[in-house]
């Protein structure tokens, strides 16, 4: 096996070890998922800080507190749609 080969195949187990160590057990989804900071949710739902602690508040997506007392969110349940997104506005 030459080294072009052996290359992509390396960068994919590295990608899946990344993941792996942020995988965590969501109760909601009774699955392993991978949790993100609150920033990092944030970036991939292309949605605000806030709007991420107001979805935690109205519960509309998962999260936990881990040990340190971080909030770690589930990023199977976060919003893909613009529109469900919009739902943070009308939460008080
Ligand atoms: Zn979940």
């Amino acid at each position: 096996m030459t080294e072009e080969k052996v290359t992509p195949k390396l960068d994919y187990l590295h990608s899946l070890i990344r993941r792996l160590e942020r995988s965590q057990w969501c109760a909601q989804c009774d699955d392993l998922v991978e949790m993100l900071t609150p920033l990092e949710a944030a970036h991939l739902a292309e949605a605000s800080l806030v709007s991420i602690y107001c979805w935690v508040k109205a519960k509309t997506i998962h999260y936990k507190f881990v040990s340190d007392g971080s909030l770690s969110v589930c990023a199977k349940s976060l919003p893909r749609e613009p529109t469900t997104q919009r739902l943070c506005s009308s939460v008080k």
